[in-house]
């Protein structure tokens, strides 16, 4: 951390970033976001991005925030959760298999869910 640590590189372009350094040290009570969009000409929507990229960075600002953006992307990747997998095809062991409802009683609205394979035709409940 050197003395210049509040200029940052967004898009190629650097900033001084010492009003949003202020913030961080405590010396001004103004809104981050707010000072990215009227005095950085952020929109507003990449404001609140570069906040949450700012908290996530140990509220330090980044001397290049494109770089710091995509860390904070792939941070958010790895937390997204997994789909469950598609059930494999009992026969043939493909996932290209479609989820559908077969009528047990249609009176009284019973159904079950079946699979069936898009590949070999099998179908089979789970
Ligand atoms: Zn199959």
């Amino acid at each position: 951390m050197g003395k210049n640590k509040y200029y940052c590189k967004i898009d190629g372009v650097v900033h001084n970033l010492s009003d949003v350094q202020e913030v961080l040290d405590g010396k001004s009570e103004r809104n981050i976001v707010l000072i990215m969009y009227e005095e950085h000409g952020m929109d507003i929507v990449s404001a609140n991005t570069f906040e949450s990229v700012l908290r996530f960075n140990n509220n330090e600002i980044p001397s290049d925030y494109n770089e710091a953006l995509r860390r904070w992307q792939e941070y958010n990747q790895a937390r997204m959760p997994k789909s469950p997998p598609k059930p494999r095809c009992p026969r043939c062991g493909s996932t290209d298999t479609i989820k559908w409802y077969d009528t047990i009683d249609a009176d009284n609205g019973v159904y079950v869910k079946r699979w069936s394979c898009k590949k070999c035709g099998k179908s089979w409940m789970n």
